[in-house]
């Protein structure tokens, strides 16, 4: 099963895909959380997408395309895989379609995680990440036992350099430029798939399940 995970940053795409990833027992591919994995490891390859990151832009399509593709020769995408972040332009859409193509392969489902722009900045400003495994938590929504420690891991939470407000307008704008024009690229193919991304997020899940099936 290939999914891609449509939606505005800090819809809730990464949440949903780590559900999907443990219920159907495929791997989650973050493209950001790739980029921010070199970053904190000092490679050249995070310095370059740093400086686009930071500034709410996307990182080039040159950047993204190949290390995507290549991540999907890994043993463990056999089954498939749940794509979040990923496609997030039409050429990219169009360079996953001809990689997946040449292989006698096709994306299943994309699913887009609705939530208006006006819930976004509450979201984005609540959301804390760790800097050891890279859990996502809400203070409000998603609280961890112990403030501001992960509950997984026992490390240090965050707020990610690009969830600043200032920042997070930015990224609204590319979002609305540069990837809604993704839903109508999947909705032509017949594989797009709408949910309601404002409702509590186990029924943001229920909804998923309901389309992907049991
Ligand atoms: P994305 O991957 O689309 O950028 P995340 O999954 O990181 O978004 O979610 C953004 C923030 O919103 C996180 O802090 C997360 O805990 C919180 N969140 C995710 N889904 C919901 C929901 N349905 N209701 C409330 N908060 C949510
Ligand atoms: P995310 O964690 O998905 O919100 O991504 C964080 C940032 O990483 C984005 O704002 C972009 O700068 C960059 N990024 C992640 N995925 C892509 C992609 N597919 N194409 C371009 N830039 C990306």
């Amino acid at each position: 099963m290939k999914i891609i995970m449509l939606g505005a940053p800090g819809a809730g795409k990464g949440t949903q895909a780590k559900m999907i990833a443990a219920k159907y027992g495929i791997p989650h591919i973050s493209t950001g959380d790739i980029f921010r994995a070199n970053i904190k490891n000092g490679t050249e390859l995070g310095a370059k997408a740093k400086e686009y990151m930071d500034k709410g832009l996307l990182v080039p399509d040159e950047l993204v395309v190949d290390l995507v593709i290549d991540r999907f020769k890994e043993p463990d995408c056999q089954k498939g895989y749940v794509l979040d972040g990923f496609p997030r332009t039409i050429p990219q859409a169009e360079a996953l379609d001809k990689a997946l193509s040449a292989i006698g392969e096709k994306v299943d489902y994309a699913i887009n995680v609705e939530v208006p722009d006006e819930n976004i900045v509450n979201r984005m400003g609540g959301r804390r990440a760790c800097v050891g495994c890279g859990a996502t938590y809400h203070i409000k929504y998603s609280p961890t036992k112990v403030e501001g420690k992960c509950d997984t891991c026992g490390a240090d939470l965050i707020i990610r350099d690009d969830d600043k407000p200032e920042t997070v307008k930015n990224r609204l704008n590319v979002y609305h430029e540069q990837t809604q024009p993704l839903i109508e690229y999947y909705t032509q193919k017949g594989i797009i798939a709408e949910v309601d991304g404002t409702v509590d997020m186990n029924d943001v899940f229920d909804a998923i399940v309901k389309i992907l099936g049991e």
